[in-house]
Parts: C-alpha cells; sequence; structure tokens
C-alpha cells in the first residue's frame, strides 16, 4: 500500500499553503459569537413539518435535510450571488469549534438558526446571520469508544422535524433535542453493545419516522437500519442488511433470499453490510433507499467461503418507509472482497434517457461505475466507468452484473486493484444541478494490493480485514507504478450521455463535497485548505478563498431577509486523511475546525494559523535489527496506520508517533498492551500484538522518526 504514500503533499504546494497563511490578515480575531448582531430579534420559531420538508424546493432560503431535498441533489435554486458576482464573495462570520478531529458534516438551515455537528457528535446552534452560538449540545461520548474508529470520529449531520433535531451518537445512541434550546427530549440506544458499532451518518425523517443506519464493518458487525417515533423515540421496525445464522431463524423472508447467497459460517464475522452514510426518499414512489457498505471482514473467500454474491452487500435497497420491508434492490459488486461500499451519495431525479422520462436513482459507489437506476424497480439503465477500473470490464447491461477480470479476487496471489479500498469516490457528497444536467462527482483516484491470508483468526473488536498485510507490506514499489496516478478531481459527468464533459484538478489526493447553484456556480473546498467557485457549466475558476484549515465537508447555501450565503464546514481528518497523514504541511499546521460564512462583500478576516512545532524526542535511536525494524514496519501498517497514518507520518488529528516524547516511549507496551489511554481511544492491542511486537513498532517508529528530514531538528 505504499501507493497512498503518494498522497502526502509535495514539497511546492505547502510551500504554496504557507504563503497563502502568511498573507492572512491579523485585522480581526474577534470569534464569532463576540459579535454585534442581536441574534433574537425577528426571529420567529418555526416547525419544520413534514410538508416543509416535502416541499424543501418552495424556500430555498433554507436547508431542512442532509441534502437539502429528499432526492439529495444538493442543488439550491438560489442565485443572487451568481457567476457575474461571486468575486465579491467575503467572509461574513466564522465560528471555531474545539476540535482537531474530522468535520464532515453538512449543516442544516431553518429560519435563520444553522444547526452544526461536529466531531464526537457534538452539536452546535448557530445564529445563521451573525454565526453567534445559542446553544451547544455535547453527548459526551466516551473518548474510549474511538477505539472502535476506522476512519476517525466524524458526523455528517443532523436531521429536522417538528420542534426537534435528530443527531446519532458516535458510541450509537439516537438523540432528539428541542431545537429550540437543545435540550434532551429523548435519547435511545440504537445499537448491540457488544460488537463494535459506530455511527458516523446523519438521520433523515421520513412521515414521522427518524431512520438510523451505523459503521463497523471493519470490525465486525452485522449492519441495519433503524426507525424511530420521531416524538418518542420509539422503535418502530429494524432491517437487517445481511443474515444472520440461519439457526436463529430469519427477521424476513428477504434475509431468508440473501443467505441462499452466503457460505460458510460467515455471521461470525458479522457480515458487515452497514449503511453508515447514504439514504435517499422519493414521497411519490414513497420509497426510501440505503446505501449499503462492504463486507465484512472484506476478503470473501474468508467470510463466505466457495463464492456467493453475499447479498445485500454493496447494493442499493429500496425499502417501504413504513415498516422496513424489502421492495428492491441493486447490488453493485457482488461478492464483494474490496471494501467497495455503496454507502456513497445517492441522487434522485428525473431525466429523459432515449426519449424516455425515467425516474431514476444516481450513484458513484467506491468500485468505480457511475450507475443510473430506474428507481420504480431497481432495473439498471446504465452502468459506466468514472475513473480507471481493472477488477472488471464493464457492466454487462443484461444482466446488470459486472463482468470481472480474472485475479481480480486476488484468489492465486496478490494483486493492485483499483479503485482501491477508499473507492473512486468515497462519501464526500455529489451535487446534480438541473440547469446543466450534470452530476459532479469528487473523484479520487487510488490503488491498493490485496493478498489473501495463509490462516485468519477472527478478534472480537478489532480490526478485521482478512488481508495479508505483510504480502501487501511488501509489494514492490514498480507494481505500484502501473497503477494509475493518484489524482483528486471534479468530474461533471452527464448522466445521460455517461460521459465526463469537463473536470477540475486538484493539487491533492483527498476530496471534499460539492454544491451546485442556479447562479451557474459550483462551490468546493480542498484539503489544503482553499475554498473556491467554479461556474457549474464549464468548471471555470471564479473565487477562492482560504479557510485556514483543511476542508472535506460540502458546503450549503442559504438566505435570510433576502441576503444569501455560502457556508461550509473546515477541519482535518477522516479516512484518509488520517492515513495519508498528511493533508497539510509538515511540521503542520494546528489542525481546527471551523464553520466558515460567506456572503457578498462580507469583510471578516481570519485568525493567523498556527503552525506546530514538532521536535523530534531526546531519546536514544534503536539499536533493533534490520529484520525486527520490518516487523514492526508490517504491524504498524496492519494495525496502527488506521489512525497513525501509512509510514507513521501523522497530522494534526491524531498523534504524530515519530515524535512522542521520551515519556511516552518509557510506558510505550503500558499504552499499546494495557490501554493506558484508553480513555483517549487508544486501544488495547493485549492478545493481538506480543511485547516483541509492541517493541518493534516502538523500534520502527523511532527509525522513521530518525528520518524525518527538513524538520529542523532531525539528527
Ligand atoms: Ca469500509
Amino acid at each position: 500500500m505504499s501507493i497512498i504514500t503518494g498522497f502526502r503533499c509535495s514539497t511546492a504546494s505547502t510551500i504554496v499553503v504557507l504563503i497563502v497563511l502568511a498573507g492572512c490578515t491579523r485585522g480581526n480575531e474577534q470569534t464569532a459569537g463576540t459579535g454585534s448582531a442581536t441574534a433574537d430579534e425577528g426571529t420567529t420559531v418555526r416547525h419544520v413539518t413534514a410538508e416543509r420538508i416535502e416541499n424543501a424546493d418552495a424556500e430555498p432560503g433554507n436547508w431542512l435535510s442532509h441534502g437539502r431535498t429528499y432526492d439529495e441533489q444538493r442543488f439550491s435554486p438560489l442565485a443572487t450571488i451568481n457567476e457575474d458576482n461571486v468575486t465579491g464573495l467575503g467572509l461574513a462570520w466564522y465560528f471555531d469549534i474545539d476540535t482537531n478531529r474530522a468535520m464532515e458534516a453538512t449543516p442544516l438551515v431553518a429560519d435563520g438558526i444553522m444547526y452544526v455537528t461536529a466531531a464526537w457528535s457534538v452539536v452546535y446552534a448557530l445564529d445563521a446571520v451573525t454565526g453567534e452560538l445559542k446553544w451547544q449540545y455535547d453527548p459526551q461520548t466516551p473518548r474510549s469508544w474511538g477505539a472502535y474508529a476506522c476512519c476517525d470520529v466524524p458526523n455528517r449531520g443532523a436531521a429536522l422535524w417538528n420542534d426537534k433535531l435528530y443527531v446519532a451518537t458516535f458510541d450509537g445512541y439516537l438523540v432528539a433535542l428541542d431545537a429550540d434550546t437543545g435540550e434532551v427530549a429523548w435519547k435511545t440506544d440504537t445499537i448491540d453493545r457488544t460488537p463494535p458499532y459506530t455511527i458516523t451518518g446523519a438521520p433523515r425523517v421520513i412521515k414521522g419516522k427518524v431512520i438510523i443506519g451505523n459503521g463497523g464493518a471493519e470490525y465486525g458487525v452485522r449492519g441495519y437500519v433503524t426507525a424511530y417515533n420521531a416524538e418518542t423515540g420509539e422503535q418502530l421496525w429494524r432491517t437487517y442488511t445481511v443474515p444472520g445464522n440461519p439457526a436463529d431463524g430469519f427477521e424476513s423472508d428477504a434475509m431468508r433470499l440473501a443467505a441462499k447467497t452466503w457460505n460458510g459460517e460467515w455471521w461470525k464475522f458479522g457480515g458487515g453490510g452497514t449503511a453508515w452514510d447514504a439514504f435517499a426518499y422519493d414521497p411519490d414512489l414513497d420509497l426510501l433507499y440505503v446505501g449499503v457498505g462492504n463486507g465484512s471482514p472484506w476478503n470473501r473467500e474468508v467470510r463466505s467461503p466457495g463464492g456467493g454474491d453475499n447479498l445485500f452487500l454493496a447494493s442499493v435497497l429500496a425499502l417501504d418507509p413504513d415498516n422496513g420491508e424489502y421492495v428492491w434492490h441493486y447490488q453493485t459488486s457482488p461478492g464483494e472482497t474490496w471494501d467497495y461500499t455503496a454507502t456513497q451519495h445517492m441522487i434522485l431525479a428525473d431525466l429523459t434517457i432515449d426519449g424516455e422520462d425515467r425516474k431514476v436513482l444516481m450513484q458513484a459507489p467506491k468500485n468505480g461505475f457511475f450507475y443510473v437506476l430506474d428507481r420504480k424497480t431497481g432495473d439498471l439503465i446504465s452502468g459506466s466507468p468514472y475513473i480507471a477500473v481493472n477488477w472488471a470490464t464493464h457492466i454487462d447491461p443484461e444482466s446488470g452484473r459486472p463482468v470481472e477480470v480474472p485475479g481480480a479476487r486476488y484468489e492465486a496471489a496478490q494483486k493492485i486493484i483499483f479503485p482501491g479500498a477508499w473507492g473512486g469516490h468515497n462519501w464526500h457528497p455529489m451535487s446534480f444541478s438541473p440547469i446543466t444536467g450534470l452530476v459532479y462527482i469528487p473523484v479520487i483516484g487510488s490503488a491498493e494490493s490485496y493478498a489473501n491470508p495463509a490462516d485468519f483468526t477472527f478478534i472480537h473488536n478489532q480490526l478485521n480485514t482478512a488481508i495479508d498485510w505483510q504480502t501487501v507490506a511488501n509489494v514492490p514499489a514498480e507494481e505500484y507504478a502501473a497503477a494509475p496516478s493518484v489524482i483528486a478531481r471534479v468530474s461533471a459527468w452527464d448522466p445521460v450521455l455517461q460521459k465526463e464533459v469537463f473536470r477540475i484538478d486538484s493539487g491533492n489526493g483527498w476530496n471534499a463535497g460539492l454544491l451546485s447553484t442556479a447562479g451557474n456556480l459550483l462551490f468546493q473546498g480542498d484539503a489544503e485548505g482553499e475554498f473556491a467557485a467554479y461556474r457549474s457549466d464549464d468548471g471555470t475558476k471564479l473565487w477562492s478563498s482560504h479557510a485556514g484549515t483543511g476542508i472535506q465537508a460540502a458546503p450549503i447555501t442559504f438566505a435570510v431577509d433576502g441576503e444569501q450565503y455560502v457556508a461550509v464546514l473546515g477541519g482535518w481528518g477522516g479516512s484518509l486523511g488520517v492515513f495519508t497523514g498528511d493533508p497539510g504541511p509538515d511540521p503542520g499546521l494546528e489542525a481546527i475546525g471551523r464553520v466558515l460564512t460567506y456572503k457578498l462583500g462580507g469583510a471578516r478576516t481570519l485568525p493567523p494559523a498556527k503552525v506546530v512545532e514538532y521536535r523530534i524526542p531526546d531519546i536514544a535511536d534503536t539499536t533493533a535489527s534490520a529484520e525486527t525494524l520490518e516487523h514492526g514496519r508490517v504491524l504498524f501498517l496492519d494495525r496502527c496506520s488506521w489512525c497513525h497514518g501509512s509510514d507513521a507520518v501523522g497530522i494534526g488529528s491524531f498523534p504524530d508517533l515519530r515524535y512522542s516524547s521520551a515519556a511516552t516511549h518509557n510506558i510505550w507496551n503500558a499504552i499499546v498492551l494495557d490501554g493506558a489511554y484508553l480513555g483517549k481511544g487508544m486501544p488495547s492491542f493485549a492478545g493481538v500484538l506480543s511485547e516483541d511486537d509492541a517493541q518493534a513498532i516502538r523500534a520502527y517508529v523511532i527509525r522513521q522518526g530518525r528520518s524525518v528530514s527538513g524538520s529542523g531538528n532531525a539528527e
């Protein structure tokens, strides 16, 4: 997986960021909340009823649900800010959030109040015009639950319904808050607390039912979606996405059907299929669409020996929202074995295809193909690669199934596959403009090596991918060199013709969510902190501003008293951000969470970004043998890199272990094996790693620290 290290910023891009930051004005260091505007004047509390959400297009000044409208198009009809005047856009206010962990949420705005969710599922209600804090809710998520984070501890958003705001917490609770005060109305536990479930996604509310899924398929869980009564929190239905142990009986006919596509004793590994992000709803068809994730463990040969499609992994599931009953499914990657989730953003639209009006569902899942489905029936209309794909040649239009390439399942030997486990597109929201007819896809390039393990032991509460990391860690660099280079771009995609119309290349290997507007604008941030506006019809860059922190989240736009605003969350971390270790410069900027809101003529300035001083600790160099160092490197990749970065290169979200102090080194085994830092989210690897293993990792980390160049104090 050393190709992933290719995501690290080049020296050139580092310099660019530093120059831009040096240009930040020191003028106004006032934080939001000390602003002079009055917050409550003229605010009338109106409730976000079913009618309002279903007709969200009729009130474009608000952003009432996750994708603005139930079809999740993330397009705004607002056009006061447009291609002719966007150069006059400036910061109206900012609000700093005390976290250095991932910020991935889409804010909601209702009647002048903005609701933001942050890392660790903390909720902020802000005056949308001034940024003044109205209330804050901290669920006090136990930091120890962070040990179950494959991909940091983000929260992607909240939901509104009547007088309540709903947020799901990282440790599996669904909480209803009084939208006016932040007081808890009810709180319910949505998970079986034995397997390590987590929640990072935004709930949706449909006909008085709060819909929520969960994550954890890297660890060994069984995915499901649950609906709760929005007023009381009472559970109304729960629909599993993969079958459990047949001996326990099946919950539904759908599970009985699905079980025929599995082999072995998959339930012992959970099976996976978590619905951790994407939902959409069609009020006319009255169908709820659920994006279903990867298998647990990843490797099908271990999970379901002898094969099988393993329904409903990597599928789009259509459910009856009244009772959760199965209506149809479309499986994007039958027999999923690459972490190819279909949890990516789904967009509903009505398109004319071959002269026929079609109600479609569109998705660009991790597997590299862009799908246009008939959302009434689940039938494939078309599927075409939106990025280089080497695991399948095409989607067979008759069967709707991908035509796989021999060896793609690394059945006989290690194989580099693209897209890799990060996907050709990850959680970052797309946008569809009904004006241009284009879907804007935040595409990432990734390639990853997969290999079958000689044997596999499932370990409770630990990562269980069933990939042979020893082999993966030693793939020759020239093999990676043959894979497509690492890229991030916005691909403006014509879903009718299934082709790219234009692209916007990013200088960075990670990407960010999108917003398109009727002002012929497309907004996007980037990992290095630039927030920009492009013409949505041709991709011409029209405006940009530096946010002082990396951006991954999707922007929104709203209006209050006739004035249009654009808002976005800044913050580093998240899955690939953490793994690659370096969307920012090194030594890096202090990672901060920040809400930024812009308007025409906005003149607020940001405080100067803080550059973090890293120092190599004053400890003796390791005397470990080359063999021990190599052992430590492989173990680090397998167990540590998910949070502390490939090659032990970290960023501001997690400790960069190369700079661990002498005091930390003195209690190394207590931290790694005895859970000394469990309260900070550092798992115990007792039973997974031996004392010698822990010391081999320590030796590797010391050596990595010694090899830091340009840190100013490396020996
Ligand atoms: Ca996954």
